[in-house]
Formats: C-alpha cells, sequence, structure tokens
C-alpha cells in the first residue's frame, strides 16, 4: 500500500488552485474547503479497510447514502436501495440512476459484471461535507459533493462525471494502471473514454452527433458551452476571465512535466491525459458511428491487455494490435487507430507510413507474408504477456 490513499477526484488540483486566486470570497471559501477535506482524506488511509464488507459481490446492487452535508460515511443514513421506494431526495435519486446506467453500460455493451467483473456492489454518498466542490471514487464507494453553486453545481448532475469515477474502479481491476505520471495520465484517459462513452451511449448519440465533453452539466452551471474537458479539443474545454484557459495539451509536443506530488497532480496526470483522449476521439471520429462500438471495444480490450505500469506509447501500440486482433490487419479500423496515434505525435512500433499504406492496399489478400507474420508476432507477443501475467500472479502469491 502506498504511504497516501490516492483518490480518484473528479476536480483536479489546478481548478481548486485557481478558485483559490478567485476575487469572489464564496468561491475561494469553497475551494479552500474542498482542498482541505481532499488533503485530509489522503491521509486517511483507513477510509478503504472501514469497508471491507463493501468488496463483496453483490450483483451490482446499488445503494445510496446521504451524508447530510457532514464527511463522515459510516454515519450516512440510507437515502435508496435496489428494492426500495424512490428518495425524497433529488440527489440520491440522480446518483442511484446514474450508477444503474454506467452498471448496465458495461454490462449490455462490453458483457462486464459490474466494476470489477463480479458483480461488485454500486454504493453512492451524496451530500458529502459542505459545498465539496469535488466528487471521487476511492476503491470501494462513489462520493458526491454539493458543489459551491458557481464553479460547481451538484455532481450527481453528470453522467460523464459518474461514469468517469466508476471508470477508475474499471481500470483499477485490470490494467490496474498506476495513478503518476504516464500510467496515471493513461488511466485518467481511460476514465474520460469510458465516462464519454456512456454518456453518449445513455443519449444515443454517434460519435459525430456528440459533444465529447466531460462534466458539461456540472462545471461552472451559469457558462453554456463549457466543460471540465473537452476529448475532442483538450486545452479548449474552458476559458474563462477568472480562472484563464483550459491546461490540456493535445499532443506529445506540449506534454507536460510536474512533479509526482499531490500539488504536480501525479506527474500532471489529469493534464497529460488530453493526449490519449485526443486520440480515442480522433479514432471513434473517422471509424464514425457509435463510440463504444469499434473503437471503444479496441479500447477496452487494449486496457485488459495493460499493466500498471503502461505507458502511451506501448498502449498506442496495443489499441493497433487489438483493432487488427478484433477487425483485420490492415482494415479502416486499425488505420484509423494509426493515424490517431500520429495525430498526437505517437508512431507505433514498427509501423511506418509507407506499411501501414501497403497493408491497406494489400488487406483482405490470401497468403500475404507480411500479414500472416504479423499475425503470428501478435499470437506469440500475447502468449508471452499471458506467461509473464502468471509468473506475477503466482510470485505475488495473490
Ligand atoms: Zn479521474
Amino acid at each position: 500500500m502506498t504511504s497516501e490513499l490516492r483518490l480518484n477526484c473528479i476536480t483536479p488540483p489546478y481548478l481548486l488552485k485557481r478558485m483559490l486566486k478567485s476575487d469572489d470570497s464564496e468561491v475561494r471559501q469553497a475551494a479552500l474547503n474542498t482542498l482541505l477535506t481532499t488533503a485530509h482524506l489522503r491521509g486517511e488511509r483507513s477510509v478503504q479497510a472501514a469497508f471491507p464488507g463493501a468488496a463483496a459481490p453483490g450483483n451490482g446492487r446499488r445503494t445510496v447514502y446521504d451524508c447530510r452535508n457532514t464527511t463522515s460515511l459510516p454515519f450516512a443514513i440510507l437515502a435508496r436501495s435496489e428494492d426500495g421506494p424512490e428518495s425524497t431526495d433529488v440527489s440520491a435519486n440522480r446518483a442511484f440512476d446514474t450508477l444503474g446506467k454506467t452498471r448496465d453500460f458495461f454490462q449490455q455493451v462490453y458483457a462486464r459484471d459490474s466494476i470489477d467483473g463480479h458483480g461488485m456492489r454500486l454504493d453512492g454518498y451524496v451530500h458529502y461535507d459542505y459545498e465539496f466542490a469535488n466528487a471521487f471514487w476511492n476503491g470501494r464507494q462513489m462520493v458526491f459533493g454539493d458543489g459551491d453553486g458557481r464553479i460547481f453545481s451538484d455532481l450527481t448532475g453528470s453522467i460523464s462525471v459518474i461514469a468517469h469515477e466508476l471508470g477508475h474502479g474499471v481500470t483499477e481491476h485490470t490494467a490496474g494502471l498506476e495513478y503518476h505520471n504516464q500510467s496515471g495520465a493513461l488511466n485518467e484517459s481511460m476514465s474520460d473514454v469510458f465516462g464519454a462513452m456512456v454518456d453518449q451511449w445513455a443519449l444515443g448519440q454517434t460519435a459525430e452527433q456528440a459533444d465529447w465533453l466531460i462534466g458539461r452539466e456540472v462545471f461552472t452551471p451559469h457558462i453554456e458551452a463549457d466543460a471540465l474537458r473537452s476529448m475532442k479539443a483538450p486545452g479548449h474545454a474552458w476559458n474563462t476571465e477568472k480562472f484563464g484557459k483550459d491546461p490540456q495539451p493535445d499532443h506529445m509536443s506540449k506534454y507536460v512535466n510536474m512533479p509526482d506530488t499531490y500539488e504536480g497532480d501525479w506527474g500532471a496526470v489529469h493534464y497529460n491525459s488530453g493526449i490519449p483522449n485526443k486520440a480515442f476521439y480522433v479514432t471513434a471520429a473517422t471509424i464514425g458511428g457509435y463510440s463504444w462500438e469499434a473503437p471503444g471495444l479496441i479500447w477496452y480490450e487494449a486496457l485488459k491487455a495493460s499493466n500498471s505500469e503502461t505507458r502511451f506509447q506501448e498502449f498506442a501500440d496495443t489499441t493497433y494490435r487489438k483493432a487488427g486482433q478484433l477487425y483485420g490487419t490492415g482494415g479502416s479500423e486499425q488505420t484509423a487507430v494509426l493515424r490517431a496515434w500520429r495525430e498526437v505525435g505517437i508512431s507505433v512500433t514498427g509501423v511506418s507510413t509507407g506499411l501501414a499504406s501497403a497493408q491497406t492496399r494489400t488487406a483482405g489478400q490470401n497468403g500475404d507474408p507480411f500479414t500472416a507474420v504479423r499475425a503470428l508476432t501478435v499470437q506469440v507477443q500475447d502468449l508471452s504477456r499471458e506467461v509473464a501475467a502468471l509468473k506475477g500472479r503466482v510470485s505475488t502469491g495473490g
């Protein structure tokens, strides 16, 4: 266990810091309170240990609790359960419905049984703290603040936020991407990918129809058309006089290097996630149709084939390999993946521009020796990865 609990929070530290500098004293107060509570939580290593039972399988059953504006999860009261009546509380019902939509998405689209793949129960906590401008996943529970009312409204109001947070759970139970530096930025990006896909799935939108924004409903509710992040245009999700501009890069040439500390956003995880986010958007836009179909399946399979230390380059290579395995080597899906990564400054290993177009031309031809060798290489790589994973399991005894 790390010395400090790394919570998966929706509000990046850079945003809270800018809120602290606001000339609006109420915004400053909300940011300070949120930072203090978050700092306290990070030091509270017992948060997860206090709920051993929560990890038990529960057929994805939802339970929503009301913290009544305190920071105590154990003393929160039951607001809604799977078989119980509707709550009189709007936030509780909204959290309940959206937890359900996210659970159903994973079940119906990827045949995944809840967050851990084994029917993990979903526990949501609403009205956490007072004017808490954040929402977080602590590995067991999903916790929502009410927001300060100006920069953030009630965090239960955004399906992309909830799916983003639960997405951290899916990553934790698959690749287990370490939450710092490039693996952390990939972890953040996967959550945005899930967040956007669940949002689009719930709305029935194609990649072209969607706005690709994360948290549009809850971030600066008074300002239209902005959000916490934009997968389509990282760096352009918000631009206000008060806070300046969204700092996300959309290309490797703008990669942000920061310290591996909370203040440094664990190596700029909420910044650099813009790069793989853009790659996913370009892939989905190029393939067309629904993002959760080919693009989402390629990313999900690549996530499952990744490990805790996977970096951008390896992940790009894996999505390319998976696209070939799922939809054919040199097919339009694989070509879309290749071009998307190239657009953000990452060249898939061993594939030059010339090779890619040659492959496209020879796609579907029987007996192409290059395709056969590639397919064999993929099989060997997968096999060695599985062997390595098995060895890891044996050595850790887990
Ligand atoms: Zn996150």
